[in-house]
């Protein structure tokens, strides 16, 4: 044997979103007047009443191994959580607590997928996902959507991308990047789809408590017990409730599915951090007016941002209706000069963003579309008005 490595290892993109963060913060610890636009995570602080029972669990000593799956009380809470705010009947034996949302999806593509399967996702999509899927030995389907659909997906388009391979489909509302939301009819007829074609939904609802206007939260899963049955319904605490540091993520789906997410990670990972568990129950069960308050501030932030770049020359986007991104679309800026030379990509953008105006954007070709940027608004009012003044200075200059 050589010394080779692992080719699905090595097939593995890293996190480019992450590299433009740590790019900043380099930058930011230099002393540069850095705006960074690239947050993905809310930016405040996790409310106190959570804290607390965090530390109270340290001194009571909830500092063992729990049960691999998660403790007995954080599932209930999950479970009251999912009948309360979403309509989904699951009782403990189908909850599965894990590391992070991501970790739960990580979990569910184990227990479902095999070599060659194949799992469509929606464009633009969070990088992970198709990441993700090759780990667990799938088959990333790319499904481009349209801007004029609010680059939701339609039935017409997993039409044509579905073969006798397709085992899964993900559906992610509040979408991360674009911050769309799919309306019940839409996510009715996505359910419909997957029914009459026997496949797996993966519903990624990491952002449900982040929606604005009168937007309405649906879960797929609540549209039928046929949906029901073959939805693995994801969420976390990370972003509703400012706790991406303390890794906690959970699953709701079937017994069957439940059972082999919680031997993979009793083999892998063992139980999530049991303080942390603690909190994700207070989070859960809690007083929610700290979340409300954040949202309000994401709120005004989303509201000031959109007509910002609704004004700006050469940009536009639409308004999101959920997470903390604005999608921008900045394609009639790619055929344009700056320096002399050709803008061309969204990549370069964001290289000439942060070189000359000390700004740090998200391009999106990780996230299966050319042309565009992300903005976070998890950052001050104050740095997405001094962000939004140089991206607008930037915008002016090219020619
Ligand atoms: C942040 C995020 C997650 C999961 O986050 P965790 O920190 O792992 O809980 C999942 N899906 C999307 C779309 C996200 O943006």
């Amino acid at each position: 044997m050589s010394l080779t490595l692992s080719k699905k290892a090595q097939a593995v993109k890293p996190s480019s979103t992450l590299a433009i963060t740590a790019k900043a913060k380099e930058l930011k610890a230099q002393g540069v007047d850095v705006v960074g636009f690239g947050a993905g995570e809310p930016d405040f602080n996790t409310p106190e009443h959570i804290c607390e029972v965090a530390i109270k669990a340290i001194h009571e000593g909830h500092t063992k191994y729990t049960p691999a799956s998660g403790t007995v009380s954080l599932k209930k809470a999950v479970c009251q959580k999912f009948k309360e705010t979403n309509g989904l009947d699951y009782t403990i034996d189908q909850v599965v607590i894990s590391n992070g949302g991501k970790h739960s999806l990580t979990n569910a593509f184990m227990a479902i997928l095999n070599p060659g399967d194949e799992v469509l996702i929606p464009a633009p999509y969070w990088l992970s996902y198709p990441e993700i899927v090759k780990l667990a030995d799938g088959v990333p389907v790319t499904v481009f959507t349209q801007k004029e659909n609010g680059y939701k997906v339609t039935i017409e388009e997993l039409e044509k991308a579905f073969t006798d391979k397709t085992k899964a489909l993900i559906v992610n509302s509040p979408c991360n990047p674009t911050g769309m939301m799919y309306e019940r009819e839409e996510l009715q007829a996505i359910a419909d789809f997957a029914v009459e074609k026997d496949i797996y939904v993966i519903s990624d609802e990491i952002y449900e408590k982040l929606i604005y206007d009168d937007e309405e939260h649906v879960s797929i899963a609540s549209l039928g017990e046929e949906i029901y049955k073959r939805t693995i319904t994801v969420g976390g605490v990370a972003k509703s409730y400012a706790m991406t540091g303390w890794r906690i993520g959970y699953a709701g789906a079937s017994v069957e599915i439940a059972k082999l997410m919680s031997s993979i990670q009793s083999h892998s990972t063992s139980n999530p951090n049991s303080i942390a568990q603690d909190a994700a129950e207070e989070a859960l069960l809690g007083a929610q007016d700290t979340i409300e308050e954040m949202r309000k501030e994401f709120d005004r932030r989303r509201k000031y941002m959109y007509k910002r770049i609704c004004d700006m020359p050469l940009l536009s986007c639409l308004e999101p209706q959920g997470a903390f991104y604005v999608f921008v679309d900045a394609t009639d800026i790619m055929d344009k000069k700056y320096k002399g030379e050709t803008v061309a990509t969204a990549a370069n953008m964001a290289r000439i963003l942060i070189e000359d105006y000390n700004t740090a954007v998200i391009p999106c070709e990780d996230f299966a579309s050319e042309g565009h940027i992300r903005l976070s608004y998890a950052i001050s009012m104050e740095q997405i008005e001094k962000g939004l003044d140089r991206i607008e200075d930037f915008v002016k200059s090219v020619e």
